[in-house]
């Protein structure tokens, strides 16, 4: 294959060698020219989530152009933002009130015709609800694998990714001409705001907009707290608590005491003790806060999954071989309804650092 290769470049010119690499399934031509990625802003009203940061890092990692697509009903303060962003180059706007809510129906075949006429190589997407909705439509519309919440970037065709709910992980490499990337925010620093002028803007290509899914509304739950995902400091409670009422009482007032998110396990969430999206775990949220304290929680491989990558882990259990334990840096063997109210006590009147 070395042999092959190093031939090949004396004898075929670069155009050509673009073109047959994806069937001879050749490795190390790929140039910075060669590569272009579109990168699928998600933003909520006024705001780019902050996942699109880190996705836009990985795919700047992958080498060349990152072109960055903005969809909505009034983008135009996203593209604004998203032009100022290190390693966008161009920014497509996609204006239409049918892109308001994120409908991945109308997304899919958005992102699919924008590939068909710009021919990039890699389309990128934060794995968040919305980038694992999206992406594997597209995949599927353009007849190619979809690579999952990407954890490293080796090469552009190839990339690391967490299985058996981060257990194991995998070095995939693709051999699909366009590959299709969710990247977890949580492995790349996010991308910070460029010195230069802002990257110029265009209409994205048009694309069939299916009337397949209709928006009925949303019904969010307002909170003063931190996001739970981008949060530095998380509690979380588990089946333990019993309650609803004990996980408002001791959760939220120990959360509150530390100014950090509140989290659950998909226990808790499944007995109605605290809201869906606080389930952090495999099927939940993956978090990787500063500080991560897992409350009368087991530790099972598919909560550990959500938080391991968190710097600091400290664990309430009244159960010493709990697993949790084992992910651990600092465990407290103990009833937590006994400690949780005097920690929060003392944590209010800072008599602990
Ligand atoms: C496909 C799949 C996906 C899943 N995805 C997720 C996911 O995303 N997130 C997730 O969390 N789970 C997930 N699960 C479920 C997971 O396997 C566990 O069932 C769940 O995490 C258990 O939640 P828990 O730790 O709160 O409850 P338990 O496992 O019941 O643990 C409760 C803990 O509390 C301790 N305890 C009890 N009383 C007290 C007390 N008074 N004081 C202190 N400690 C006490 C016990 O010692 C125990 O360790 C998934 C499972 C499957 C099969």
């Amino acid at each position: 294959m070395f042999s092959l290769q190093r031939v090949s470049t004396r004898i075929i010119n670069k155009r050509t060698i673009s073109a047959i690499r994806p069937i001879l399934g050749l490795r190390g031509y790929a140039t910075a020219q060669d590569i272009s990625s579109l990168l699928l802003v998600e933003h909520k009203n006024k705001a780019i989530a902050s996942s699109t940061f880190n996705a836009l890092t990985a795919a700047s990692k992958l080498g060349g152009n990152v072109i960055a697509l903005v969809a909505g009903e009034d983008p135009d303060p996203i593209v604004s933002e998203v032009s100022k962003l290190q390693g966008v180059s161009k920014v497509l706007i996609a204006k239409d009130k049918v892109y308001e809510h994120g409908i991945a129906e109308v997304y899919a075949p958005l992102l699919a015709s924008t590939q068909k006429q710009l021919k990039f190589t890699h389309l990128v997407a934060p794995h968040s609800a919305f980038g694992k909705n999206i992406m594997p439509r597209v995949a599927a519309l353009l007849d190619v694998a979809q690579i999952s919440d990407v954890i490293g970037i080796e090469s552009p065709d190839t990339f690391i990714r967490p299985i058996y709910a981060g257990n194991a992980i995998a070095k995939v490499k693709s051999k699909d001409p366009i590959k299709v990337l969710t990247v977890r925010g949580t492995a790349f620093p996010p991308a910070t705001i460029s010195d230069q002028t802002g990257a110029s803007s265009e209409a994205a290509p048009e694309s069939e907009k299916p009337a397949l899914t209709e928006w009925i509304g949303e019904d969010l739950q307002k909170s003063d707290r931190p996001e739970l995902g981008a949060a530095t400091k998380v509690v979380s409670g588990g089946r333990a608590l019993k309650s609803r009422e004990n996980f408002d009482k001791l959760i939220n007032n120990l959360a509150d005491s530390i100014g950090a998110a509140i989290g659950g396990s998909r226990a808790a969430v499944d007995a109605g003790y605290c809201d869906n999206a606080l389930q952090v775990g495999q099927t939940g949220k993956v978090v990787a806060p500063e500080f991560y304290l897992a409350v009368g929680i087991s530790g099972a491989i598919q909560h550990v999954a959500g938080m391991k990558d968190s710097k600091v882990i400290a664990a309430i259990n009244s159960d010493p071989d709990a697993p949790i334990f084992q992910v651990s840096d600092y465990g407290l063997v103990a009833d937590l309804f006994t400690v949780v109210p005097e920690l929060t006590e003392k944590l209010k009147k800072k008599e602990l650092n």
